[in-house]
């Protein structure tokens, strides 16, 4: 069988694009290995209607609403390879040593993370530390927080300073801030610690103290770090498309690429603003510019 449209990645983008195609009657195929970035946190937050809703509800709900598309199909498998065959046909095959053909992609294979050199860090990470203040700012308000980054700390503790004032910026390591906006920071009642951090003191994800390489134990009860971004798939690159400034796929506003027939949503082509409401639209958007195009394309051929 050939599929209208393969969708590679079931988080909000990608299982938005699918509800939008059954809902178009297209036949599409959705794949998802279930290693989406944001599956260590308990809460999600900022998305109308579902505020504070767990990452697995959520995608239980979206496979609950796309189940009612027949000719939606969604498979927990990762996909290896993605490759043209002809002008308007890719072959994907999968860990499952399973093959799949497709007129049209949509890559919603989001972001994975790296996290700065900290021990333990993945220990808190989703927990009590997060990269985001949009997602978790309220819930650690006024609570004495840590901002642990490198090269973008102080704009980092700048937006966290709308959340709470009793900031101790991490920079692990010397000469990372400016000198300019250390004293800005200090100016503000924002401690400044440039030492290197040795690891993190807490229980059940908890956090409770950053200890640095003197021993030095400074109480914070949670915070925000800033991971380094990566893509969770190759394929964007693999296939030929252009990146946009931040290092997502390019794409115009349906979620077309520079390559004829592949399109892309959510954090793989945004990288920033990273939220499950944006990629979501995002995913809403790509079905939209698949759908048409597909129109066009069938209404043409049909006598
Ligand atoms: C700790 C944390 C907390 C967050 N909290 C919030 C919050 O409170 N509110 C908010 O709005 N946003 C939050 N975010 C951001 C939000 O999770 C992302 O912006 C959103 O999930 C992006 O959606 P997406 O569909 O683009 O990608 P993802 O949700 O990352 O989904 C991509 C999917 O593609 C799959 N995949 C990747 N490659 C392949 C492959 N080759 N084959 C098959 N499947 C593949 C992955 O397993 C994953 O399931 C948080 C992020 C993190 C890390």
């Amino acid at each position: 069988m050939r599929y209208d449209c393969a969708i590679i990645g079931g988080g909000p983008a990608g299982l938005n694009a699918a509800l939008v195609l059954g809902r178009s009657r297209r036949n599409v195929i959705l794949f998802d290995d279930d290693s989406g970035r944001n599956l260590v946190t308990r809460e999600s937050h900022g998305f109308i209607t579902r505020d504070g809703i767990k990452p697995a509800e959520f995608k239980r709900l979206a496979h609950e609403d796309i189940a009612k598309y027949d000719s939606v199909e969604i498979k927990q498998d990762r996909v290896m390879t993605i490759n043209r065959i002809t002008e308007t046909h890719y072959e994907l095959t999968t860990s499952s040593g399973k093959t799949y053909h497709s007129i049209k992609i949509i890559l919603a294979t989001g972001l994975k993370e790296q996290q700065p050199n900290i021990p333990d860090i993945e220990k808190f990470y989703g927990t009590s530390l997060f990269s985001c203040p949009y997602c978790d700012g309220w819930e650690l308000r006024d609570q004495p927080l840590a901002v642990i980054a490198d090269k973008s700390v102080f704009e980092l503790a700048k937006k966290v300073y709308t959340w709470s004032r009793d900031l101790v910026v991490f920079t692990n390591g010397e000469g990372r801030l400016e000198l300019e906006d250390r004293d800005k920071l200090i100016a503000k009642g924002i401690k400044v610690r440039e030492d290197l951090i040795d690891g993190l003191e807490g229980e059940n994800g908890q956090l409770r103290s950053v200890r640095l390489e003197d021993g030095t134990l400074v109480d914070r009860i949670g915070g925000f770090v800033t991971p380094l971004w990566n893509h969770a798939a190759d394929f964007g690159k693999e296939l030929g498309c252009e990146e946009n400034q931040y290092g997502g796929i390019k794409t115009d506003e349906y979620g077309r690429t520079n390559v004829w027939n592949v399109y892309a949503a959510g954090d793989a082509s945004l990288i920033v603003p990273a939220q499950l409401v944006i990629a979501a639209g995002e995913g809403s958007a790509a079905a939209i510019g698949v759908n048409g195009d597909l129109t066009n394309e069938y209404f043409d051929a049909e006598e």
